[in-house]
């Protein structure tokens, strides 16, 4: 048998002013866009991604693989069209050839200047090269699902966890099915539903409460056997298209009626708890005092309106500026993005003092907000080549990179900067540069949830703190146009 594997992976963020080009495709290890052919391999075998997954699966299987491209891109703004041209055109190339099933590792929130939904348009284009194809796909827990994907896939599961940790593990769920329906064993039907509801990404999580007992329910009809495949998804809400939303997706054998009762029986329950998921925001300025008030350490403040993982810019500087402004002392400062001051700290070197002005170089026109440096002066600590592989339980074993980096000493607070954007959840991002986490009495770092797969273990505290940006709480800054109307919260009175 030949199988044909592959990644595309993007979370889209329409109010982000961030490009994403092809070139960003390749955020792991520094690489310039995308990976082909052995490189595939080279990166993620081993590593806690679907592709891995696959990979394992047609080893054990004995069957032949392609991997034509993987590519994964910080979340930003829409994709570049070309970029999608690409990644579609090479994986379509590889299945023309011939081959007996392909497992794709998608996101499933990816938006590109042309298409709300370029998943279910991948789908569409490799059906229409190879129409009675086998699919397996796996998405994250943020996709936005449409029906051009239903429609073109075999089998669909998605990660059972924010942070995500399952993500080898959603891999192996759709291609042991897949498997199985390679092997005549089984006959696949897909049921499925969205629900009109913009959940909030800090009420989301299937760890808690209100979504765990909708998970916990899926997980059990997998697990009994009652269907093959049974997933969540909580969907992303940072995204202007019909598409966003709260979905599920059940595969069922052959007899679609049970696959249909549990994928109702799901929806139902989420939009009873609707409001539920509901986010009410504290101002970061009592956040913070709260924070200041605590004993012990770390005390992790978890700045979530400019998180990069969802498309935040990870420049902006209000909450060092109020952490500075509170005094709150002993603090380290995760990544800010700016290769520009990187720039400077370099070429005043490593135990210099140097004063400039930092982060704030990014203007945020979608929901009017300009960016806005902060000046700060301190001694530069360490520079280091961003370098380091991820020993935590989320995308374990990845080799990431920040880009050149640096850290600045202003008196309590330390700042790391840095030239690419990461997301926070891994406890190498601080240990790689010399600052011991454990050791802060407080970490400032611009994260949602991803955070929590490393720094809960070591925080005595988490203390959310919100804050402008295009990942902001608040939905009311965000000018939706082109959602499905009426959606909850929204809309208070929507219905199914
Ligand atoms: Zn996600």
């Amino acid at each position: 048998m030949r199988f044909v594997i592959a990644m595309m992976r993007h979370e889209t963020n329409t109010f982000s002013p961030l490009p994403t080009p092809l070139s960003s495709f390749g955020r792991t290890g520094g690489h310039d866009g995308p990976f082909y052919g052995d490189e595939v391999v080279e990166a993620y075998a081993g590593t806690n991604n679907p592709i891995a997954a696959y990979l394992d699966l047609a080893r054990e299987v004995g069957a032949e693989v392609v991997t034509p491209i993987a590519g994964e891109a910080w979340p930003g703004g829409p994709v570049a069209d070309d970029a999608f041209e690409t990644i579609a055109n090479t994986i379509c190339d590889s299945v023309v050839v011939g081959c007996d099933a392909l497992f794709l590792d998608l996101h499933g929130a990816m938006v590109t200047g042309l298409y709300d939904d370029p998943e279910g348009r991948l789908l569409k284009r490799v059906r229409t090269v190879a129409p009675d194809l086998p699919i397996a796909v796996a998405f994250d827990f943020h996709a936005n699902l449409s029906a051009e994907t239903i429609e073109n896939a075999t089998i669909i599961t998605g990660y059972r966890t924010y942070p995500h940790v399952d993500m080898y593990e959603a891999g192996r769920r759709a291609g042991r099915t897949l498997l199985r329906s390679l092997n005549g064993e089984i006959a696949p039907v897909i049921a499925w539903g969205s629900l009109p509801l913009l959940t909030h990404m800090l009420r989301q999580t299937p760890a808690r409460q209100p979504m765990k007992d909708v998970m916990d329910m899926a997980i059990a009809a997998e697990a009994e056997g009652k269907v093959l495949n049974a997933s969540v998804f909580g969907g992303f809400p940072l995204a202007d298209h019909p598409h966003v939303g709260v979905s599920t997706v059940v595969v069922g054998d052959g007899d679609a009626g049970a696959a249909v009762q549990l994928s109702e029986a799901l929806l139902a329950m989420a939009w009873e708890r609707r409001a539920d998921f509901v986010y009410p925001v504290e101002p970061a300025e009592d956040s913070i005092a709260r924070a200041k008030a605590l004993d012990g350490g770390p005390i992790v403040l978890v700045e979530h309106g400019d998180n990069c993982g969802a498309g935040g810019n990870q420049d902006v500087m209000a909450a060092v500026e109020e952490v500075m402004r509170q005094g709150l002392e002993d603090i380290a400062v995760s990544p800010v993005w700016d290769p520009g001051a990187v720039a400077e700290i370099i070429d005043a070197g490593v135990g210099n003092q140097i004063a400039l002005d930092l982060g704030g170089k990014t203007d945020m026109p979608a929901i009017n907000l300009e960016g806005r440096p902060l000046r700060v002066a301190g001694r530069v600590r360490a520079i280091t080549d961003g370098r380091f592989t991820v020993t935590g339980p989320m995308m374990t074993g990845m080799r990431i990179s920040l880009g050149r980096t640096a850290v600045l000493d202003c008196g309590g607070v330390e700042i790391m900067v840095s030239e690419e954007r990461m997301e926070p959840f891994d406890l190498g991002v601080f240990r790689h540069a010399g600052i011991e986490p454990t050791q802060k009495k407080y970490l400032l770092i611009k994260s949602r949830q991803h955070f929590r797969a490393a720094f809960e273990p070591i925080a005595k505290h988490i203390v959310e703190v919100a804050g402008p940006g295009v990942c902001s709480s608040d939905y009311g800054l965000f000018p939706f146009e082109k959602l499905r109307r009426p959606i909850y919260p929204l809309d208070p009175g929507a219905t199914r």
